[in-house]
């Protein structure tokens, strides 16, 4: 089995990929199929040893499309791919312009006569005189003909392929409703002699071919363009890279194209230049503008040791970084790919819309004819055979054009698209289309303490000493084992120790004590340093009234003893982050509950806590145990987020509901969480629960539109009210009516861009 992304070509309408899914799904080899017509991608998992992959290109060209393989596969860059598809895409527009403005005037001139010709009949205006009359009636032929044959290719072609291959797709309702009007019209201008004692001869029905297509046609152009622009968002990631990096190479600066940058490689950055690659600072200084990838507004400060990524602009200062990341591997390039994926993938509020079209343009075919031939049945007794045949036709013909469900197909994705690119723009990274829809949803957020409310860089701020030891000594054993420890409590001690000289000894036998700390030999002694749990566990005789003076102001006790006794202990503090009160406080006026779940003290935490606004606090849980806890707020009924951004939040940010990486914590949380908030600010939570709100809000009203066209729109062209009120609607109408509903929902999308979090 194996898993594939390929790019289609030919899809013009939504419906175009129910046909490819089923066309495929059929195929004997092949378990899993999802077309997109807004990405115009397509994921096909399948069993190469049945079938291969320019067979199942195959089975889809005879009705019109194909499979696009050359770069697409996952592995390689989707940059090459994008600059292509889009050049693709320019052509086409500028090809649908073209035909577009070759039909204007038509249609308008069509749509001149015919209202000469109903102010005539009203006498509000004088007939034509016969001379242009016969003029008109000989020219608008021959722009019928042009326009359904020249302009209406691909509709002509849909209606073929139904005949050919029985697949029918939203082409083949257009082509067969146009084809009728021009074939009725052309025999009876054809044969007008011979059927004038049966049929109305004087009234054909070119001018509704012409302007029928002309206004799809205009409809489309408009779809086209939008839907170009929904998707600029992964233009303006792909424009971030820079092309060139200067790298230092025998103490020489060559500028080499950044492809051909490699690990290790030292980076010179100039004033006012983009980062080529990730990586880390290795001499310099600078200041460096992230709002392109974070959402950052103020430039963040760059010195020996900080990281740089790639895509984001240097400020006044001049640095040299070290690559750690290039190619696929940098951060912009996973977002890019992320992007793509999430605007990709389907929302599952899709499904029903997918469902209806599956089945819309079969059932259209039927009430077309059925309404054909009631008129035919039911018409010609009270109006005659002619006029009934000519209101039958004017049905058939707007039961076909008005029942397009391609605004029904446009509906979620051109707004999950929408959607997941303003959130990039924001710094919030969406995994995919079902965690945007779910997000909304959410009542209840579990932060965990370090480094989502706090910075997550304590301090040490106090040492007590309770043994013969120097204090020195104290710290010197506690460093040794922190040394080894990825904690950010370790990196409080360390820097506390590099700071003040103090000896790093060596540790063997280390062993880390999830939840609780860490323990070593130093020097053939066992030693243990961590929390009250880990104390606790052992028994052994200590007064935790001490270190509670400390827990009571926020501060986290890391406590050094050996099996025996306690040799002393240091606090660590962390900043609390400047934007938490207000996000718990944003998240509270939401309705939603806030619960901070963390390994630390429970006083530690609860004063944290308190200085946020969180009320419920659950401390001293071990890695294993935040897992646990998500699962039970679940069982209680509630939709879980949870925020966290350590390795070991991993599991638990994969059982909630939607799982939120904090961006300034590891892959492996990026990788198990919905949303990623790249510059750990969870004040961008709440906006990622805005947009949620936005973008399903705007797909509602999407599909609300859509249908309403359809229901409203098939019984009145069916001519259901022509026994209530005399209306028949002219197919005109059903053009205009169709290309609306289309533009509509592309332009309401698009208007989820502008709209403020
Ligand atoms: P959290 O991410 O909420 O801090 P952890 O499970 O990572 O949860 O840690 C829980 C607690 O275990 C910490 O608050 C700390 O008291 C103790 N601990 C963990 N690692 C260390 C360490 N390297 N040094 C000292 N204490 C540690
Ligand atoms: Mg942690």
């Amino acid at each position: 089995m194996i898993n594939k992304k390929y790019k289609i070509k030919g899809m013009h309408c939504a419906s175009c990929a129910g046909v490819i899914e089923r066309t495929f799904k059929k195929i004997d080899g092949v378990s899993f199929v999802e077309v997109n017509y807004t990405t115009e991608g397509v994921k096909i998992l399948f069993d190469e040893t049945k079938i291969k992959i320019n067979e199942l290109s195959e089975k889809i060209e005879p009705l019109g499309y194909s499979l696009v393989f050359s770069g697409s596969d996952e592995n390689s860059s989707s940059v090459v791919d994008m600059d292509q598809s889009k050049k693709e895409k320019i052509l086409e527009l500028k090809d649908m312009k073209n035909k577009l403005i070759s039909v204007i005037p038509l249609a308008l001139i069509s749509v001149f006569i015919m209202s000469w010709d109903i102010l005539a009949s009203y006498n509000k205006i004088p007939e034509m005189s016969y001379t242009v009359k016969e003029f008109f009636h000989h020219l608008l032929p021959v722009m019928a003909t042009y326009t359904l044959f020249v302009v209406g290719k691909p509709y002509l072609l849909g209606f073929y392929r139904f005949v050919r291959y029985g697949k029918a797709n939203m082409d083949t309702l257009i082509g067969m409703g146009t084809i009728a009007a021009f074939i009725y019209s052309f025999i009876v201008s054809s044969f007008e002699d011979l059927l004038k004692p049966f049929l109305n001869v004087e009234s054909t029905y070119f001018d509704v071919t012409i302007v029928v297509i002309a206004f799809i046609t205009l409809g489309k152009y408009l779809e086209f363009r939008s839907k170009i622009k929904t998707g600029d968002a992964i233009e303006k990631l792909l424009n971030l890279g820079a092309k060139t990096a200067f790298i230092i190479c025998d103490g020489k600066e060559i500028e080499v194209s950044v492809n051909e940058v490699n690990h290790g490689d030292l980076i010179i950055v100039k004033p006012g230049t983009k980062i080529p690659v990730d990586g880390i600072v290795t001499e310099g200084y600078s200041y460096v503008d992230e709002s392109m990838i974070t959402g950052e507004p103020v430039p963040t400060e760059k010195k020996i040791g900080d990281l740089v990524i790639a895509g984001t602009l240097n400020t006044n200062g001049s640095f040299i970084f070290s690559a750690t990341k290039v190619g696929s591997e940098t951060l912009l390039a996973q977002i890019i790919k992320m992007v793509e994926e999430a605007q990709g993938s389907k929302a599952p509020i899709q499904a029903l819309a997918d469902k209806i079209s599956a089945i819309f343009v079969p059932i259209v075919l039927v009430i077309s004819f059925i309404s054909l031939g009631s008129w035919l049945v039911i018409g010609s007794s009270s109006l005659g055979f002619s006029q009934a045949l000519s209101y039958g036709l004017m049905s058939f013909v707007g039961v076909l054009v008005i029942a397009c469900p391609c605004a029904l197909g446009l509906a979620t994705p051109t707004a999950i698209i929408v959607g997941v690119g303003k959130g990039a723009k924001e710094g919030i990274l969406i995994k995919d289309a079902a965690t945007l829809e779910k997000l909304y949803k959410v009542d209840t957020v579990i932060v965990d303490k370090t480094g989502t409310i706090t910075v997550g860089k304590p301090k040490l701020v106090d040492i007590v000493n309770l043994s013969k030891n120097t204090e020195d000594k104290i710290i010197s054993i506690i460093a040794a084992l922190e040394n080894k420890s990825e904690h950010p409590i370790s990196r409080a001690i360390i820097d506390y120790s590099k700071e003040n000289k103090i000896e790093i000894l060596n540790v063997s036998d280390f062993y880390n004590i999830e939840g609780k700390g860490l323990k070593g030999l130093v020097n053939n002694i066992e030693y243990f340093v961590g929390n009250i749990k880990l104390i606790q566990d052992l028994n052994i005789d200590f007064n935790y009234s001490l270190i509670e003076k400390y827990t009571l102001q926020g501060k986290t006790p890391v406590i050094l003893a050996t099996r025996k006794e306690v040799m002393g202990f240091v606090m660590v503090a962390d900043e609390i982050k400047k934007e938490s009160k207000q996000a718990v406080e944003d998240l509270h006026n939401l309705g939603i509950k806030v619960v901070m779940v963390t390994g630390d003290d429970k006083k530690t935490a609860d004063y944290i806590a308190s200085l946020v606004g969180i009320d419920s606090v659950i401390a001293h849980v071990l890695p294993k145990d935040k897992l646990e806890k998500v699962k039970e707020l679940q069982q209680q009924g509630r939709i879980v987020a949870m925020a966290g951004d350590g390795v070991n939040d991993a599991p638990a940010l994969a059982q909630a509901d939607v799982g939120i990486a904090m961006g300034t914590g590891t892959d492996v949380a990026i990788e198990s969480a919905g949303i990623t908030l790249l510059n750990g600010d969870i004040s961008k939570l709440v906006k990622a629960i805005k947009l949620s709100k936005m973008t399903m809000h705007g797909i509602k009203q999407n599909l609300f539109w859509a249908f309403i066209y359809n229901i409203i729109g098939i019984p009145v062209a069916a001519g259901l009210l022509f026994p209530i009120w005399g209306i028949v609607l002219n197919p005109i109408f059903a053009g205009l009516a169709m290309a609306f509903s289309s533009v509509s929902v592309v332009g309401n999308s698009l208007r989820l861009k502008t709209k403020k979090l």
